[in-house]
This record gives structure tokens, C-alpha cells and sequence, in this order.
């Protein structure tokens, strides 16, 4: 990666009250109509902003009409069963998100009446509330002058000074938040004015979204490009500084659809992923090991003993950085299942609907792993066909995530 020209000095921009004044009436005039915008419900800006982390705006939309149907209010997130908040996310991935906001919903109830706290001490201690989400939800909905720093914004920003800075930079990230704080316009007495933070963030973020995108900026209907830097010396193409890609990583898993009399068995996964969901028993396999033998052990630590044999099915699905290949083996549980637990369950069809799955398990109980799986998958039943198409659009998406992210990054919010 390149290193910054001029490392440790700020960050300057071009005239900047011109600059606010210039990118603000272009985002009034210009901005996309996306559910959550101009809402100043501090709640459903909080959903929007964490599913637009790592998630694109298209994929979002649907998802987050459903989560707010179900869950329309803090106190309706914070009641329900973790369970269920993992459903209405399953397939959009990095589920660790799903978990945060339903803990941090819990706090909000137990310790803020209900109440999303607009102090930016008390919000920044929520779980899963870090310094982009602390910016974008409190100027939205509270009008704090707070900012945010993505991926959409440090590429604005590295254009407009001409600087090869980029925020997977830890030296740089702080000159670019810097330069994001001085920028910030201050709320103050008008109702107007107390909006002029959120739109200042959102117009930001909407310019590197749909003008100053990373391959093809478009300079010539761009509304600030007489204040940028790159553009009068031409280099606007060059910045800011690629960074090295994360090499792809081909992982070979392999999983058991063992199968009691048209119920599937099915375990919680752990990790920052997947952690919740639920799907068959499964194991990562190293060079040569033999998936047989290592799948009986898997089963053998939860207390089932199932014959195997391999399906010849062969999944593949990318997780951030990781190529994954899935053997598909299949058994019959040769005497009564052993009873569900917390962390194991034997899935019927009507079960299913109800439980977060991981696209993978729903694709491999779309797919009919075996005679047991067919019985599974009702093919006459539009419930369980539109949720597995759901997911797979879910997984679709997931596999779109950015390269080289092992979690979320609050500067990763897509566009
Ligand atoms: Fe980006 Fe071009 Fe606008 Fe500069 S002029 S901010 S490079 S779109």
C-alpha cells in the first residue's frame, strides 16, 4: 500500500464552507428515496445503519421493511427471543450484528425507559455501537454534530485533498476522522439547522455512493469538483491507495444431514459469522483427512450414531475471504433421535419455518439432501420455498461482501 505523502499533517480542503454549501444543495435535490431516509426516528435509523454495514443498499431494502414489521420499536426488539431477530436476519450475514442490536435493544429498555439514549456517551456504550454508528445515528436522528468516516467518505475526502489516504489505515484513519470533524456543520436553534449534521453525513456518503465511486468517479457532474484536488491535477483515478487484497483461502468442509424419520439434525454454530444459526453438523477438513471418519467423530461428541455415506453433493460458498467447499454426506438414525437440546435440534418441516438457518443448511434442505430431506422441503409449501429463496438471495449477497474482512468494519458500509 502506499504510504501517505505527508503523513501526521491535516488533512485541508478547498474553500470548505463553499464545499457544505455546494454538496448540501446538490443532496437535497439529488439524494436517493431510501426507506430510512429523512426519518428521525433514532430507532429505525439504528436498523438501517447497522444493516448497511457490509450489506448493500438493494439487499437491505426488503430486509429491513421485514425486521421493522416484526420489530417495529426498541421494546419489540428487546422482547423478542434471540431466536427470532437471527430468522429475520438470516441471509444477511454477519450475524453478530443481529445479536449486538438485540442486546443493545435490551439495555435501551432495561436502563433508557425505551428510549434510545441521544447522549453520545450513553449510545456509544451500547453493544455493537462503535464511533461510525455512534456518528450517523445521533446526527440523523438527534441532530448531534457528530461525523462518520466509511469507505464512501475517506474516498471523498482522499480525492478532494489528494492524498493517498485510506482508512484501512490506522495513521490515516485518524487524519481522515480529523478532517471529518472539522467539517461537520454545527446544529443550532432552527429545526433546519437541527438537521443539517444528518444531511451533512448522508450527502457525503450519497457522493461517494453515486458520483465519487471507487472505479469510474464522474467528475464532470460532480456538484464539489471545483474544490477537489484530485481532479485539478488529474489523478482522481489513482486514488485513494488500493490496499493489498487478502489472498483467497479454499477451505474444504464437510457436513452430516442425518435425518430421524423427516427430521433433519441440526447444530448452533459459533464464530463471529454465523454465530447462532443453525445448521447440520459439520467439520473443516485438512489436507487428505478423510470426512468420513471425521464427520463420525463429530457425531459421536453429540451423542449420535448414524452410518454415513457421501451423497456426491458438493456445495460451494464464499465467506468474506473463504472459498468453502461442502461435502455433503447423508445418514438415517437407525433408532429414535436422542432428544433436542439447546445447542441440537431435530428439525421437522413446521420447525423449520421458525428456526434462523444458515443459507447453507437452507440450501441444503432445498436441494433434498436425501429421501429424509425431500420430506422436509414441502416443495408444495410457498412458506418454506420463499424463505429459502430469500436466503439464498441473503447468501448471494454475503458472498458479495468485501474481500478481506474477517468482521465488520464501521468503515465498510456499502452503498
Ligand atoms: Fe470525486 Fe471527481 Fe468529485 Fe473529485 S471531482 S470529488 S474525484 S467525483
Amino acid at each position: 500500500m502506499a504510504r501517505s505523502s505527508v503523513d501526521g499533517t491535516k488533512l485541508e480542503v478547498r474553500d470548505a464552507p463553499g464545499l457544505r454549501r455546494a454538496l448540501l444543495a446538490w443532496y437535497r435535490k439529488h439524494h436517493r428515496k431510501l426507506p430510512w431516509r429523512d426519518s428521525r426516528d433514532a430507532y429505525r435509523i439504528w436498523v438501517s445503519e447497522i444493516m448497511l454495514q457490509q450489506t448493500q443498499v438493494a439487499t437491505a431494502v426488503p430486509y429491513y421493511a421485514r425486521f421493522l414489521d416484526r420489530f417495529p420499536d426498541v421494546a419489540a426488539l428487546a422482547r423478542a427471543r434471540r431466536g427470532d431477530v437471527l430468522a429475520a436476519w438470516a441471509g444477511l450475514g454477519y450475524y453478530r450484528r443481529a445479536r449486538h442490536l438485540h442486546e443493545a435493544a435490551g439495555v435501551v429498555v432495561r436502563e433508557h425507559a425505551g428510549s434510545v439514549p441521544s447522549d453520545p456517551r450513553a449510545f456509544a456504550a451500547l453493544p455493537g455501537v462503535g464511533r461510525y454508528t455512534l456518528g450517523a445515528v445521533l446526527s440523523m436522528g438527534f441532530g448531534r454534530s457528530l461525523p462518520v468516516l466509511d469507505g464512501n467518505v475517506a474516498r471523498v475526502f482522499s480525492r478532494l485533498t489528494a492524498q493517498p489516504v485510506t482508512v484501512k489505515r490506522p495513521a490515516d484513519a485518524k487524519r481522515l476522522w480529523d478532517l471529518a470533524e472539522r467539517l461537520m456543520p454545527r446544529a443550532a436553534g432552527s429545526s433546519h439547522r437541527a438537521r443539517l449534521p444528518g444531511q451533512w453525513n448522508q450527502a457525503l456518503m450519497e457522493l461517494g455512493a453515486m458520483v465519487c465511486t471507487p472505479r469510474s468517479p464522474r467528475c464532470s457532474a460532480c456538484p464539489v469538483r471545483t474544490h477537489c484536488a484530485a481532479r485539478a491535477r488529474g489523478v482522481q483515478h489513482e486514488l485513494p491507495p488500493v490496499p493489498g487484497r487478502r489472498a483467497v483461502e479454499r477451505v474444504r468442509r464437510a457436513v452430516a444431514c442425518v435425518w430421524d424419520r423427516g427430521r433433519l439434525l441440526v447444530v448452533r454454530r459459533e464464530g463471529a459469522l454465523l454465530d447462532g444459526l443453525w445448521e447440520p453438523p459439520g467439520v473443516e477438513l485438512s489436507r487428505g483427512e478423510d470426512a468420513g471418519t471425521a464427520l463420525g467423530a463429530r457425531l459421536s461428541e453429540l451423542g449420535v450414531r448414524v452410518p454415513l455415506a457421501d451423497s456426491g453433493r458438493r456445495e460451494r460458498h464464499t465467506i468474506t475471504h473463504r472459498l468453502i467447499t461442502v461435502e455433503v454426506w447423508q445418514g438415517e438414525a437407525p433408532q429414535p433421535a436422542s432428544r433436542s437440546t439447546a445447542t441440537r435440534k431435530w428439525v421437522s418441516p413446521q420447525r423449520e419455518a421458525s428456526l434462523a438457518l444458515s443459507a447453507l443448511a437452507a440450501r441444503l434442505l432445498a436441494g433434498g439432501a436425501s429421501a429424509g430431506a425431500a420430506s422436509s422441503t414441502d416443495p408444495a409449501s410457498p412458506q418454506v420455498r420463499s424463505r429459502v429463496l430469500r436466503k439464498r438471495r441473503g447468501a448471494r449477497a454475503e458472498a458479495r461482501a468485501p474481500r478481506g474482512t474477517a468482521g465488520i468494519s464501521r468503515a465498510s458500509r456499502r452503498a
